[in-house]
């Protein structure tokens, strides 16, 4: 055999990370029962770190129509992989490469007058949806500039310099379903939609929801919802039964019997209280296991819970073995998606005290992934 036969295998006996696209394929027919409105799914950040291609390419086999992402790049690198469906880019500076979107045939979202006149300046086709800010002080235009741009927006669209086909703004408190924020942030969406429907326009596609309001507040779903994180198995509203989709697997490089009183890792910040077996993982920060964690996180090792000590280092971290008789070599799941009694992505975030996103859209390059593909949604009881 040739030495190309051998990398493959020299690169999986490190940590693996597997994407279940089949979770993927569950999710996404799961949000569009869940709405009428048509379901885009959101693959930004390499699709929370499941990757694009493969994400968006189940999505859209299970009944996604749309694809978004925040940047063009983002947007023409799904072009690049093949994917033909409708995309929006929702994030750009106001000089990005308005005629390469165009050329690309992406969708491209637009906050503020400026951004309307570059392009109108660099491409007389593009199909823009208006975004307005619904009450996060962020990203899409002020109301107080709403109806300008909605004014200039129809001008140009008369002129036929452009198409508006939507109107966008998005909720910033919706993973609390009780919060006031979101009764302001959907007033002033409905109010967002009279204005640009005053001023002649006639966007097709009006959206407001992402994951949390699609799921608990259907008087946000209007024609479309924007899907990313309910893709990948998180729900931020704890209401829904999502399917993980990531699997974190790593070896033991080796095993060994310390006394009692022996420091673990940098700063000692555990001491053995007993003799013990520690096993060593070859992940660390560097692989997205966050240092926060350190003195909380649990691996799974022959079926039982088992505590990592010491701080986590940038490329490995210690697991206190206890009594059970393990060898180097073995395999230790750090998270999935719970079945086997394996920590969760966000028992994860829970000890590191931040979000599943976080924690999925930090998982290291250096990772080898293997992705496991969804059988065709004719063959899958639903
Ligand atoms: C990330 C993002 C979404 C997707 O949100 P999820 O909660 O992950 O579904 C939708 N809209 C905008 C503007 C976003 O930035």
């Amino acid at each position: 055999m040739t030495a190309l036969a051998i990398a493959p295998r020299s690169a999986i006996a490190g940590p693996r990370l597997a994407v279940d696209l089949a979770a993927v394929a569950a999710n996404t027919r799961l949000f569009t029962r869940r709405t009428p409105g048509e379901v885009i799914a959101v693959v930004k950040a390499d699709a929370f770190g499941h990757g694009a291609a493969g994400v968006a390419r189940t999505a859209l086999a299970n009944g996604a129509v749309r694809l978004g992402v925040t940047s063009l790049e983002e947007a023409l690198a799904l072009r690049t992989a093949g994917l033909d469906a409708p995309v929006l880019s929702w994030l750009n500076v106001v000089d990005a490469d308005w005629a390469t979107a165009v050329a690309g045939d992406v969708e491209v979202a637009v906050p503020s007058r400026d951004h309307l006149e570059a392009i109108v300046h660099a491409t007389t086709r593009a199909r823009i949806h208006l975004h307005l800010d619904t009450g996060m002080a962020r990203d899409g235009a002020a109301p107080t500039e709403w109806a300008a741009l909605c004014r200039a927006a129809r001008l140009a669209e008369r002129r036929g310099l452009l198409q508006v086909v939507g109107v966008m703004g998005h909720l910033g408190c919706a993973d609390d379903p009780a919060d006031a924020c979101n009764a302001t942030g959907r007033t002033r969406f409905a109010w967002g939609l009279q204005v640009a429907l005053d001023a002649g326009l006639r966007p097709q596609q009006r959206h407001l929801a992402a994951t949390a309001a699609t799921l608990t507040d259907p008087r946000t779903h209007h024609t479309m919802s924007r899907i990313g994180a309910g893709l990948v198995g998180i729900d931020p509203t704890r209401t829904t039964d999502l399917h993980p989709a990531l699997t974190l697997t790593a070896p033991l490089v080796g095993v060994r019997s310390v006394r009692a009183g022996t420091g673990v890792g940098y700063g000692h910040t555990w001491v053995a209280p007993a003799a013990t077996r520690l096993g060593l993982l070859p992940v660390g920060y560097a692989d997205g296991l966050p240092r926060a964690s350190s003195g909380r996180a649990e691996v799974l090792v022959r079926g039982r819970r088992r505590p990592l000590v010491g701080r986590i280092s940038m490329d490995m971290a210690v697991v206190d073995l206890g009594d059970e008789s393990v060898t180097g070599g073995e395999t230790v799941t750090i998270f999935g998606p719970g079945h086997d009694g394996e920590p969760t992505v966000r028992e994860w975030a829970e000890w590191s005290e931040t979000i599943e996103h976080e924690i999925v859209t930090g998982l290291g390059a250096r990772l080898h992934r293997t992705t496991l593909a969804a059988t065709t949604p004719a063959l899958r009881s639903l």
